[in-house]
């Protein structure tokens, strides 16, 4: 489950970050492929300190390819390889650890040049909670190692995992806040289920999913629920979705709150088809 971030958690998972930084030659930066802007660390760029990076659009099976091709495009335009990875296809697996190594090879070289014997790169992997570190780690060690789930407190001793010969990965991410200076991003990342329902009602995610999905992918609401295109009226679009759905009241109302509930599930677990919330250049 998401963790809420208050000044302190910040400052202990910043220093958690840098101190783990220190053993290593890259990272590996997961973003959700859904939000890749909301779903960055503001501070992650300072804290690297040109330390190079690979970022990684997880859950790309949940997003719009389209959108995912011109993110992708957009991150090699800032000087940065980024790769899009569905974590339960192997193919994208193995193009992580050949990304890795491309992007560890410089400092490699370099390191070799100034006189250090050579040893395969080590990697860790960051990222804001939900975005699929441990998954990823576990694919990527061939074995059930991280923890499921965020526990920024816990402090374990490292641990290295082999990825083939090709480099060694920290068997603990690095966990960083997402961006939330803005209400949008917000509701971006409460649509995508990475930060907790309670934070922002679900009536209000939901209403949020449903005006961005009628604006940018209509049909996919006519499909699924049968929604007339021309339908404006939230109120409505609740009341259709809940007759269809049958969440009614002893009264015969609908029940607004099931109804956000079925919406927000239907679109986090990809049942509205492949979507991203946002463009590079908005
Ligand atoms: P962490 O908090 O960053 O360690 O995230 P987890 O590894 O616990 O993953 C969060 C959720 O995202 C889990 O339910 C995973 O199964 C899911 N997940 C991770 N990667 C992918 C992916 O590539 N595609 C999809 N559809 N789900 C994924």
């Amino acid at each position: 489950m998401a963790i809420q971030w208050f000044p302190g958690h910040m400052a202990k998972a910043r220093r958690q970050v840098q101190e783990k930084l220190k053993l290593v030659d890259f990272v590996i930066e997961l973003v959700d492929a859904r939000a890749p802007f909301s779903s960055q660390n503001p501070m992650l760029h300072q804290i690297l300190n040109n330390k190079p990076k690979l970022v990684v659009l997880m859950k790309s099976d949940l997003a719009d390819p389209l959108k995912t091709n011109q993110w992708l495009s957009h991150f090699k335009e800032q000087g940065l390889k980024a790769i899009a990875v569905d974590v339960k296809n192997n193919k994208d697996i193995k193009q992580v650890i050949k990304s890795a190594n491309e992007v560890a090879k410089d400092k490699m070289d370099r390191l070799i040049r100034k006189g250090v014997r050579p040893r395969a790169p080590r990697a860790m992997i960051i990222g804001i909670p939900n975005v699929g570190k441990s998954t990823l780690i576990n694919k990527l060690a061939s074995k059930k190692v991280a923890k499921t789930g965020d526990r920024p407190g816990v402090t374990t001793a490292q641990q290295w995992i082999k990825v083939k010969k090709d480099f060694e990965l920290l068997d603990t991410p690095g966990i960083l806040w997402p961006k939330f200076n803005e209400e949008i991003i917000g509701y971006r990342l409460a649509a995508i289920g990475t930060i907790k329902d309670q934070i922002l009602s679900l009536q209000d995610i939901a209403i949020f999913a449903l005006e961005f999905l009628k604006e940018n992918y209509p049909e996919r609401l006519v499909e699924r629920y049968q929604l007339d295109k021309t339908e404006k009226d939230m109120e409505k679009i609740f009341e259709t979705i809940g007759r269809l759905r049958g969440t009614l009241e002893s009264g015969g109302g609908v029940k607004n709150e099931k109804v956000a509930e079925i919406v927000l599930q239907d679109l986090r677990q990809g049942r509205l088809g492949p979507i991203t919330l946002e463009d590079p250049n908005s």
